[in-house]
């Protein structure tokens, strides 16, 4: 039996999407061999490698002046190729609004001169600060956000206008959950392990005229022009993690893209936030304007009851439940594989238990 999984990630992937890759885990469409096997410089790989980027760029309504690679490194090599490939004054501006928006900031002081523009430290993290364009010095290479907070619950809910810099965006664990408009943004980048695959494929997206300014320090392999030169095949792709994500490009547009996964993951987050917030027992501590659709953090009346929370709702095929170390607690990962079902389980798993424990 398949259990809802509401692990931050790696998450919970589509079930069509298993079974799709089940079906040719041993025979790739009438070759004889799992992908898994495949050179990455045969027709069948080129053929996953070129669609998956065709539906990207179709879901999301990538600009023609972008290019896409599939890359190593996960989200954190990002926090370093951004600063080494962006390098034109060696300076930058961050906006720290929780812990891996912290740890990019963090990593780039190494590559020059790096700015805390805005936190939302103060009040650990439970909002998104205001910004306006002159907070953001004119002359630095770019601005870094990271859109949706995994740990603290937190999205922003307007692009910030960073004038002519550069807005630079970790979508690691909001990308293809709601429409996103490209073109506001100089750079995106997001591991695939929370809405689109598995571990080991990280995706960039990078405006064409921010092409040419990486540092003469930065690594072949951590520069962005080193795969769009090669079309993400300058070195052995991880080609498993990459068709997998092509099968769930290819799910999504056969659901409706991201318009229609974006109103499925509102009633999602709705259901969950409108029972926790007419609860007097649960309570999540994010300003509403800023919560996430994908991450909803929340605790019970106690630590003890968080701990019996967690166990009892595993012990009902709802796992991992546990809120992350720095906020305690509970946490709904709610992706776009997480289908209504699991939200309407949880839901009513948490009344059941209010009502055991008040
Ligand atoms: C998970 C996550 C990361 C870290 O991703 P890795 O692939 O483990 O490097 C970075 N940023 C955000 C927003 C995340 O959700």
């Amino acid at each position: 039996m398949r259990n809802y999984n509401f692990s931050a990630g790696p998450s919970m992937l589509p079930l069509p999407v298993l079974e799709k890759v089940q079906k040719n885990l041993l025979d790739y469409e009438g070759n004889g061999i799992s992908v898994m096997e495949m050179s990455h410089r045969s027709k069948p790989y080129q053929a996953i490698n070129d669609q998956a980027e065709a539906l990207l760029r179709e879901l999301m309504g990538v600009p023609e002046n972008y290019d896409v690679i599939f890359v190593q490194g996960g989200a954190s090599m990002q926090f370093e190729a951004v600063p080494l490939n962006l390098h034109k004054n060696g300076k930058a501006d961050y906006v720290v609004t929780g812990n891996f928006s912290g740890k990019a900031y963090k990593e780039a002081q190494k590559y020059g001169d790096m700015k805390e523009a805005a936190s939302s430290a103060d009040r650990n993290f439970t909002y998104i600060p205001a910004l306006e364009k002159g907070m953001f010095r004119t002359d630095a290479d770019y601005v870094h956000i990271c859109y949706n907070n995994t740990i603290f619950g937190t999205k922003y809910n307007a692009i910030p206008d960073t004038g002519d810099v550069p807005l630079v965006a970790d979508i690691s664990s909001c990308i293809l959950s709601e429409e996103l408009d490209v073109s506001k943004f100089g750079v995106l980048y997001a591991g695939a392990q929370k809405n689109v695959g598995p571990a080991g494929v990280t995706i960039v997206i990078v405006r064409k005229d921010l092409q040419n300014m990486a540092s003469n320090v930065c690594p072949t392999m951590m520069k962005w022009s080193t795969q769009i030169k090669e079309k993400s095949l300058y070195n052995t792709p991880p080609c498993f993690s990459t068709y997998v994500a092509m099968e769930t490009f290819r799910w999504l547009k056969g659901l409706g893209g991201v318009k229609a996964i974006e109103q499925i993951n509102r009633e999602k987050a709705a259901l969950l936030y409108d029972f926790i917030d007419n609860s007097s027992f649960y309570c999540n501590a994010v300003e509403k304007p800023f919560r996430s659709p994908m991450n909803v953090p929340f605790v019970s009346p106690s630590e003890e009851l968080d701990k019996e929370f967690v166990s009892a709702a595993q012990k009902e095929g709802l796992l991992t439940l546990k809120g992350h170390r720095l906020v305690g607690g509970m946490r709904a990962s709610i992706y776009n594989a997480m289908p209504i079902e699991g939200v309407r389980k949880l839901v009513d798993f948490m009344k059941r238990f209010e009502k055991e424990h008040k």
